[in-house]
């Protein structure tokens, strides 16, 4: 069986390793001139946004997934900020992890494992490796191919801006900041790469650049004090999130954030993505219903998470205090440690509440 995967991400070398398990081999054509996001930054696996926390991720990445990559801290300790309140969440919080060409990150660790050539500096059409090959693996971590063949309903889009930043951390410390004056409904995050360096930034769901800039300068500003000096700067606009309506179609098959794996909360989406690059493998290489299964549970608690999404647009301060409050009275920790899913649950209360009609106030910096 002939298979070619285009991209060289988180989906597309977790199919790769899965497809390379079961016995086949494949081709991988990547962008870049090498594996890794544009520059090195820390990611989070929170366990309460994984989709089954009743297990660890990591062991479930490791030994269902059969996928051999390391975290690169354990979080005990996640601080969240409102604008007058501090709460501390302390336990099994989740995990940091790094992405981009240093070779801790989670790409460079799946690529050093794959056996398969990647082509370099590739951009190949879709289309003409679908009459090419058995299967074509569109993994390219954009919607550009689902929008191509008319699959895509976009939801919302974030804007991110940040810097990796040198200071004295803790590595298994995450803050997040929910203030409207440093990322309006969305938040701001510190996730440390050690106990030398940390990724600053702000995350924030449909803005404009001029508004992503004065959100950023203001946190900056004012939670500057916890570092020393600002290394890589790095700004990334409309980063878009959707549904993919159809994830099979023909010989072609979507996954990772090209497939919609990713969610449209607060911006997770690497379990997903590395799941989805498995379970596609699978599918190919057994022609099981892992796969089919996994995304019809993907859209169920994706559409929970965007309801809850459109619900948070129209969160004002109050309401940021009230969850960071509410978090700090050990709401947070008994959640974290339940079997239950915080989001699931979340997701399923906002199901009842109506949604907000104006999804996007700009409350900005004054
Ligand atoms: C700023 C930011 C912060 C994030 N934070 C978190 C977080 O804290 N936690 C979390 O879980 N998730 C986070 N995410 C989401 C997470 O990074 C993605 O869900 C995940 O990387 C998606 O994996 P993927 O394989 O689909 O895409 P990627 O890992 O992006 O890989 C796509 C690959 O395809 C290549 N490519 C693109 N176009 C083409 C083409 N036409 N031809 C060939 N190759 C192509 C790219 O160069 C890249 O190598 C964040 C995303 C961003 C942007």
């Amino acid at each position: 069986m002939r298979i070619a995967i285009v991209g060289a991400g988180l989906a597309g070398l977790a199919c790769a390793h899965e497809l390379e398990r079961l016995g086949h081999r494949c081709e991988i054509f990547e962008k870049r001139d090498r594996v890794g996001k544009m520059f090195n930054t820390v990611e989070t696996m929170l366990e309460a946004l994984t989709t089954d926390p009743t297990k660890d991720v990591f062991e479930t990445l490791r030994q269902e997934l059969h996928l051999p990559v390391n975290p690169a801290n354990h979080i005990t300790r996640l601080v969240l900020h409102s604008r007058s309140r501090e709460s501390l969440i302390r336990g099994r919080v989740g995990y940091t992890t790094i992405r981009g060409p240093e070779e801790r990150s989670l790409e460079q660790q799946l690529a050093r494992h794959c056996r398969s050539p990647i082509h370099f500096d590739q951009n190949p059409d879709v289309e003409a490796l679908m009459a090419e090959y058995d299967w074509v693996v569109v993994a390219t971590g954009s919607p550009k191919w689902p929008k191509h063949f008319g699959l895509w309903e976009r939801d919302i889009a974030w804007y991110v801006r940040g810097a990796n930043v040198i200071g004295d951390f803790n590595p298994g410390e995450l803050h997040f900041y929910f203030d409207t004056r440093y990322a309006g409904t969305g938040y701001a995050m510190i996730a440390p790469f050690d106990g030398r360096m940390a990724s600053a930034g702000v995350g924030v769901p449909d803005t404009t650049e001029e508004q992503l800039e004065a959100y950023w300068n203001r946190f900056r500003q004012e939670q500057g004090r916890f570092w020393e000096q600002v290394e890589d700067e790095y700004k990334l606009e409309c980063y878009e999130m959707g549904r993919v309506r159809q994830r099979v179609l023909d010989n072609v098959i979507f996954v990772g954030n090209a497939g919609g794996f990713i969610e449209p909360l607060g911006i997770t989406g690497q379990s997903s993505s590395l799941a989805s690059g498995v379970y596609a493998a699978r599918k190919l290489a057994l022609g099981d219903d892992q796969f089919d299964r996994f995304a019809a549970r993907w859209d169920h608690y994706y559409a929970d998470l965007m309801r809850l999404r459109l619900n948070v647009n129209a969160w004002t301060d109050r309401e940021m205090e009230r969850f960071v409050g509410m978090a700090g009275r050990g709401v947070g920790s008994v959640l974290i440690r339940s079997p239950l899913n915080l989001l699931d649950l979340a997701g399923t209360a906002m199901a009842y509440l109506p949604v907000a009609q104006d999804p996007s106030p700009e409350v900005g910096p004054s």
